[in-house]
């Protein structure tokens, strides 16, 4: 790897913590694993407290480097039905000046620039600073990746809403996708976030590749389609996709706040807790609270619950307001004694929790997530099987992904966020998981796939390999740009 020892790349990040959070994983592992220097940029709104203050990654002390750009306000351009989607477009959007000029200053010019999903609007901003390599990382899986980069194709072939299609759309070489599993942005396309939406899928394509948090094992199919099948390579104008994956955050040291939810679960049976939480952003409505709460109390199953107060839609705010603390004036709907009567077996948390610890501890053997895919990753990789209730982004698409191909979780039975789940499938669910052979085969199943994951990342396993093949065109490229022979490429 020693030929990877001098180069630096500039990591641009959107806001939100399931954004942010991958890019410091990504500059990290650089760090640590190819000893290449990383400064990651990250997008701040005026309306929120920074994501950092919550976030508890020890950056790699030498080599990464975690910049908070100035602040944009976008509040004039939104109104009270903008989704968070073109949100955070349109803060990608107003930041571009504040990025350009951040890079420009620095000591050292990056050798590359690496922008999130949100983000690929700076690729004008690498050719107009000299920066010889360019890659978009997708801190998600190779199929929605797929679907981004082929909505402005089915764009052109398809009339009508996607939702109203009677089969399944067509991804070159790819699984289908169902069209009630389309990312949040195709739901409607009167909406403004699917015209921001085709945008991003057009632009991909100006990069000189596409990373995704996958590895070989877990999507053969849609990586060989990347590799191999010539519609889907011309679309994406041929250029490679890298599977670095699982990317995930380490398990930080446990902090007072979280001693108490470690110590409750020391005293817990291994593998006998399900884990609750719908990510940073994920809120359900009240009566879907209730419910949920009568779920857990019927199924008798010990469980941690990281609660929220409720709201009508399925994501709010709160994707931009984290780790705020436990504020007792709200309501949580909760039913009349629910606290009391699951003392012994139950544990709530109000607002956030130490997912990646508590995921990680011996006791809990089930995690009833949205599936943002940081969650899900976490879940893989501390050997849990899940219940996926997907609400939002590429959610529905992850939850099929993780039932129906690669078999480690089981779902609900409805598939619109605007219905509300029964009590009596959410016991159903739980006990199916957390007691019955089912589940039991899905826990082996994730211990098997968490190995081969593991493997992967090791010096000869392929999203190694894969992460040195994007150094050697990072050094080739800028070997290019300088008039000499880089890096030859070889690792
Ligand atoms: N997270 C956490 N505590 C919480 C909720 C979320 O630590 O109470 C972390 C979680 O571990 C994951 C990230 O926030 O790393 C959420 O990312 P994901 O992609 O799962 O979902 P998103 O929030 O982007 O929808």
């Amino acid at each position: 790897d020693s030929c990877f020892n001098n180069l630096h790349v500039a990591i641009i990040s959107s806001p939100g913590m399931g954004h942010l959070i991958p890019a410091l994983v990504l500059a990290n592992r650089l760090a640590a694993h190819h000893n290449t220097s990383a400064t990651v940029f990250l997008v701040t709104t005026a309306a929120s407290p920074p994501e950092s203050n919550f976030i508890q990654i020890p950056l790699h002390r030498n080599l990464v480097r975690l910049i908070q750009l100035p602040p944009v306000d976008i509040s004039h351009l939104v109104g009270p039905t903008t989704q968070v989607f073109t949100q955070i477009c349109l803060m990608v959007r107003s930041a571009l000046p504040l990025i350009r000029s951040a890079i420009a200053a620095m000591d050292r010019r990056p050798d590359a620039l690496i922008a999130d999903l949100f983000c690929p609007e700076t690729a004008p901003i690498a050719a107009d600073l000299g920066i010889a390599a360019k890659y978009v990382y997708v801190p998600s899986t190779a199929w929605s990746t797929a679907l981004t980069v082929c909505c402005p194709v089915l764009d052109r072939e398809i009339d009508g809403q996607y939702v109203d299609q009677p089969d399944p759309l067509r991804i070159p070489g790819c699984e289908p996708v169902r069209p009630e599993d389309v990312t949040e942005p195709m739901l409607d396309r009167n909406d403004r976030q699917y015209g921001e939406f085709i945008g991003m899928g057009k632009r991909y394509s100006q990069f000189d590749g596409i990373l995704v948090n996958s590895w070989e094992d877990l999507e053969p199919k849609t990586l060989e389609a990347f590799r191999e099948n010539e519609d889907l390579r011309l679309i994406i104008n041929k250029i490679p996709v890298y599977p670095i994956g699982p990317m995930r955050r380490p398990v930080e040291p446990v902090d007072v706040k979280s001693d108490l939810i470690m110590g409750w679960l020391d005293r817990q049976p291994n593998e006998s807790v399900i884990f609750v939480s719908f990510g940073s952003g994920g809120v359900l409505s009240a009566e879907q609270i209730t419910e949920l709460a009568w779920g857990l109390e019927l199924s008798q199953q010990r469980f941690v619950w990281v609660v929220r107060p409720p709201t009508k839609g399925s994501i709010d705010n709160a994707f931009f307001s984290l780790g705020t603390d436990f504020d007792g004036t709200l309501n949580y709907n909760l039913p009349d004694g629910f606290t009391r009567r699951t003392q012994n077996r139950g544990l709530v948390i109000p607002m956030w929790a130490p997912q990646a610890q508590i995921l990680n501890h011996p006791a809990v053997g089930g995690f009833m997530s949205h599936c943002g895919w940081n969650s899900t990753l976490e879940s893989i990789t501390s050997d849990v099987p899940m219940i996926v209730w997907p609400l939002y982004a590429e959610q529905r698409l992850n939850a099929t992904l993780l039932a129906e191909e690669i078999g480690v979780a089981l779902r609900l039975r409805v598939l619109s966020t605007k219905e509300v789940v029964g009590r009596e499938e959410i016991e159903t669910l739980v006990r199916r998981l957390m007691q019955h052979e089912e589940g039991r085969v899905m826990r082996d199943k994730v211990k098997h796939l968490k190995i081969r994951a593991v493997e992967g990342l090791k010096n000869d396993g392929s999203s190694y390999k894969s992460m040195c093949e994007l150094l050697s065109d990072i050094a080739l490229r800028k070997g290019n740009m300088n008039g000499s022979i880089g890096c030859n490429g070889v690792a």
